[in-house]
């Protein structure tokens, strides 16, 4: 186990520690510190102490088995014989946190009849695809995924796992992350490596109102999830080189049986739409949302909303942008009666054009708008319809 203690001649009682403990296990009683027993031996406080009143040791045993895993991980996420973007683009990821570790990238595929897209992960960046391609891994099961990847991280060790915050991401990630009694920290936005070589993992907190920086010192593999378009994929080279290692095992078994396959996309995914428009609370009822929906196919792109929206089910949350919906990197991004609240544009990634049509100037939207119309969207978006109709 590992141990910590206050050096009592060198604790001045500043209280530094006490603000830098998450777990609230210090408290200073009459100006010397004490370690209470809400402690769970993280090790969150001793760097901060100025006065080396801190004596903190990890377990030697704990600090060698972390030492044995190596290498990064980016969960090949495929549907249908189709690669999900998102994993090519922590792929890219990978291969940028790897040169700061001096250690590979490799990828995990799971499925059936899936081989051939090992290819494309090499050329994505991955130095090795893993590929275990079997019938009992041809639908998307989070036991019997979360069992195989559990029991290849056990056997392989890496230090890091990256997984898309995609549905099926989202519970495999922490049937993983569980089943190994380690940490996962979901939907980062920043991934990087400290001076200690360990993940540095970015995500809004506190309702987006500030970012946390997460680190999983004690624990292995360190695993992050993200969500699609917050990273860019790496330009794809055919030509480059890397190892395949095909990997059988027997069947594993779960209690859950899939009947059929029900596909509920309608239409063009938000994440690949290059133009969206989209709507919030002040487009004012369901009726209205024709009109965004008229602009939108007449510039050929799809229909986005903010969360009221979907709240009031005028909308699919499948359409939802935001924190707590989908991140969008379109081309073009017309925002219609959306206010610009944090949480909304915590969904907009790497946006080339913002349009904002509000009808209040001081709307935040217009702050990170670059075109702004201000006015009611009932009249401005059959102005723009009429006007882009006529130059077809
Ligand atoms: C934890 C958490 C997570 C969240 N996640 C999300 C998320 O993922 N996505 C999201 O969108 N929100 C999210 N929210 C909600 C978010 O805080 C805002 O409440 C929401 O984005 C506001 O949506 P809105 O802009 O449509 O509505 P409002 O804030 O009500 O804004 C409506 C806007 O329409 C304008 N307007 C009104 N009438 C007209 C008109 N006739 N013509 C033109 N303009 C008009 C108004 O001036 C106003 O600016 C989250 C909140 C929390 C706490």
């Amino acid at each position: 186990m590992a141990d910590i203690n206050i050096i009592k001649d060198k604790c001045v009682g500043c209280k530094i520690c006490v603000g830098v403990c998450p777990f609230g296990a210090i408290e200073v009683i009459e100006k010397r510190a004490e370690i209470t027993d809400r402690c769970t031996l993280c090790g969150a406080c001793y760097k901060s102490c100025k006065f080396n009143a801190i004596d903190f040791k990890r377990d030697e045993r704990e600090s060698s088995d972390l030492s044995e895993y190596k290498g990064i991980w980016v969960f090949a996420e495929q549907r249908y014989g189709k690669l999900k973007t998102v994993s090519l683009e922590l792929l890219g990821k990978a291969k940028e946190l790897s040169s700061m570790l001096n250690t590979k990238v490799s990828s995990v595929l799971l499925g059936h009849n899936i081989e051939s897209l090992a290819h494309e992960l090499l050329a994505y960046g991955a130095d090795e695809v893993l590929v275990m391609d079997e019938d009992w891994l041809n639908d998307f099961n989070d036991q019997i995924y979360g069992e195989a990847m559990t029991a290849l991280i056990s056997e392989y060790k890496p230090e890091i796992v990256l997984v898309g915050a995609t549905s099926k991401g989202r519970s495999l990630a922490p049937y993983i992350s569980s089943s190994l009694k380690t940490g996962l920290t979901a939907d980062c936005t920043g991934l990087n490596i400290d001076e200690e070589k360990l993940l540095v993992q970015t995500r809004p907190a506190f309702g987006g109102n500030l970012m946390a920086e997460i680190v999983c010192p004690n624990n292995r593999p360190q695993m992050a999830t993200v969500r699609p378009k917050v990273f860019k994929p790496l330009e794809p080279d055919y030509e480059r080189k890397g190892k395949i290692t095909k990997i059988h095992r027997e069947p594993i078994g779960g209690f859950v049986k899939l009947i059929r396959n029900i596909d509920n996309s309608d239409g063009l995914s938000l994440s690949d739409a290059e133009i969206i428009v989209s709507v919030g609370r002040g487009v004012g009822s369901a009726k209205n949302i024709q009109l965004a929906k008229e602009l939108a196919d007449a510039l050929g792109g799809v229909l986005g909303s903010s969360r009221p929206v979907v709240d009031m089910g005028w909308m699919p949350y499948s359409r939802q942008v935001g924190q707590t919906g989908k991140t969008v990197a379109p081309k073009v991004y017309i925002a219609c009666g959306i206010s610009g609240a944090i949480q909304h544009l915590a969904g907009l990634a790497d946006i080339e054009t913002i349009i904002a049509i509000n009808q209040d100037p001081d709307a935040p939207i217009f702050k990170v708008a670059n075109y702004g119309i201000v006015g009611d969207v009932k009249e401005i978006l059959p102005v723009l319809i009429k006007r882009i109709k006529g130059r077809l």
